[in-house]
């Protein structure tokens, strides 16, 4: 079973362990209790331009991008099977890095291991296709080949979720790449390369480098030797990942925020909003890139449905990851928290009527984490930084709408385009409502559901091409157009005198 590295070496780089060149080191801090968690290396632009080299030349080597893609298959599935054994170890490792609820940790390692057993069924099954020449005397036919070396920079809500969305699709493709996790949550990236190698990953195809995204993770967005950089993170960072890559014309995956509308029509059924209201929100404090942030409720269920949330939220039970009373647990760190309260203040500085939370929960056993109690700003403005600005915490904001094409116009008042919900017991409305949403996912009577054979991703502002399904193959895929003349022989295009 494999095992976080406390020795700090944990640079996996041509399928070795080693430190960062210059030795420095970081220490991980559970952000429920302020524990030492681990120490791991704190990789420079240096370890992770040899790196790149390593991931090029094992590219270039064709050990991985030549084999078949069934082989490559069979080797996510081999990942998936660990994955499935080994998930006690994994989810306890996430929890310890993020603080959230081991049961959480437990259903994303779930995920993760479905989200590699999706791509290693998909890897083998599509060879190209026949393209109609319009002659007998030619074939063609278009064939996916790997990009090649992909950089892999992801952050720390769903940690090795995210980074599975990269990693199995990126080798199901035949690709190699490097993948930077976020600084403050690389334990279960660190167990991953482990396993990639006990499944039989080739040294030199997976490199990992833990560290800082402007000296660790900048490379992967700059060096003429990335092909592709795959991006998921903040909007932000993301545009400066853009500008990074620019000069090289690199392909560019961007996964970034999200400002998430959850519409509740007046004919809901009402302990069904109020549940799911709740649990779009305050799931892992809201540290959840498609948190229904903002509920947009029809005038008329309004009072009634605010009240009942906000009752419900004051009895939410906060606590650490391995309290088996908690319910949700606390922020990432103390910058965060300061964040998320900064934006609460604000919320409440322009008009918000604050109806519960905004500060700290009180006692000892919250001193030492980065707790916030979930907070219900209502009555929030069109066009005020609390329906602009992503919170990323657990801050639910409040507007009404009076009819249907009321609700779509403030639904679609964001720049960003991510994900959203829509809930009504009418059918017909739904699909419609559903129709007329900018965003790339839409949960109908529903919040969160994801499939790996669905694609996620964002319209506007939340990013740039999608993860998972088919199309989350194809980001990690060049295709290519062979045409064969069957009957070659002088054309005569140009006179022979
Ligand atoms: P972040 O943008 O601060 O960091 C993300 C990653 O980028 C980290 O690994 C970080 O080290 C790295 N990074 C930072 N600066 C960099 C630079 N100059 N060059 C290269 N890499 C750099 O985001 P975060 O705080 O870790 O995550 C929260 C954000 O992620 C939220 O906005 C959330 O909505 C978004 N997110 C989106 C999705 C999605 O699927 N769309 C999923 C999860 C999180």
């Amino acid at each position: 079973m494999p095992q976080a590295d406390n020795s700090a070496s944990t640079l996996f780089i041509d399928g070795e362990w080693v430190p960062a060149a210059d030795g420095r080191t970081r220490q991980i801090i559970c952000p429920a209790d302020g524990q030492l968690v681990t120490t791991v290396s704190e990789a420079g632009a240096a370890d992770t331009e040899r790196a790149i080299a390593v991931a090029r030349r094992a590219y270039e080597d064709g050990a991985w991008s030549g084999t078949s893609a069934w082989d490559r298959g069979d080797l996510l599935l081999r990942v998936a099977d660990i994955l499935v054994r080994d998930k006690a170890e994994y989810a306890r490792a996430e929890s310890l890095d993020t603080g959230k609820r081991l049961v959480e940790s437990e259903y994303d390692m779930d995920d993760i291991a479905a989200c590699f057993r999706y791509f290693g069924k998909l890897a083998g099954q599509d060879a190209g296709r026949l393209v109609d020449t319009g002659s007998p005397d030619a074939i063609s036919r278009v064939q996916h080949e790997p990009v090649g070396v992909c950089g892999m920079i992801t952050p720390w809500n769903f940690p090795l979720l995210q980074v599975a969305w990269k990693v199995a699709p990126a080798l199901a493709a035949g690709n190699t790449f490097i993948l930077k996790p976020s600084e403050l949550t690389p334990s279960t990236a660190i167990l991953l390369m482990k396993t990639l190698a006990e499944a039989g990953m080739p040294a030199g195809v997976g490199n990992l480098v833990t560290g800082t995204g402007a000296e660790a993770g900048q490379p992967l967005a700059e060096h003429p030797d990335i092909d592709l950089v795959s991006f998921t993170g903040g909007l932000h960072t993301g545009r400066k990942i853009s500008a990074l890559a620019a000069p090289t014309v690199k392909k560019v995956a961007l996964e970034l925020g999200g400002k998430n509308p959850n519409v509740v029509f007046a004919d809901s059924d009402f302990d069904t909003a109020v549940d799911f209201a709740l649990m779009a929100i305050f799931l892992h404090s809201g540290q959840v890139c498609s948190a229904g942030a903002r509920l947009i409720v029809q005038d008329e269920m309004h009072d009634a449905l605010v009240d009942e949330i906000v009752r419900r939220a004051e009895q939410i039970r906060i606590g650490g990851p391995f309290d088996s009373e908690a319910e949700t647990g606390p922020l990432i760190s103390p910058e965060h928290l300061r964040k998320v309260d900064d934006y609460v203040q604000e919320a409440v500085a322009e008009g918000g009527v604050l109806r519960t939370g905004g500060k700290r929960p009180e006692g000892e056993r919250f001193a030492n984490g980065h707790y916030y109690l979930p907070t219900v700003i209502d009555e929030v403005q069109q066009g005020s930084y609390a329906v602009i600005e992503e919170s990323f915490g657990p801050v639910l904001t409040v507007e009404r709408f009076t009819d249907e094409d009321d609700a779509v116009r403030i639904a679609n008042d964001t720049h960003y385009g991510l994900a959203g919900g829509v809930f009504t017991s009418d059918p017909a409305k739904a699909q419609r409502v559903a129709n007329r949403l900018r965003h790339g996912t839409v949960w109908i009577n529903d919040f969160h559901p994801y499939l790996p054979q669905a694609e996620w991703g964002g319209h506007k502002q939340s990013g740039i091409g999608r993860e998972l399904g088919r199309a989350g193959l194809g980001e990690y895929q060049e295709a290519k157009h062979v045409y064969q003349n069957l009957r070659p022989g002088p054309q005569h295009w140009f006179s022979e005198k």
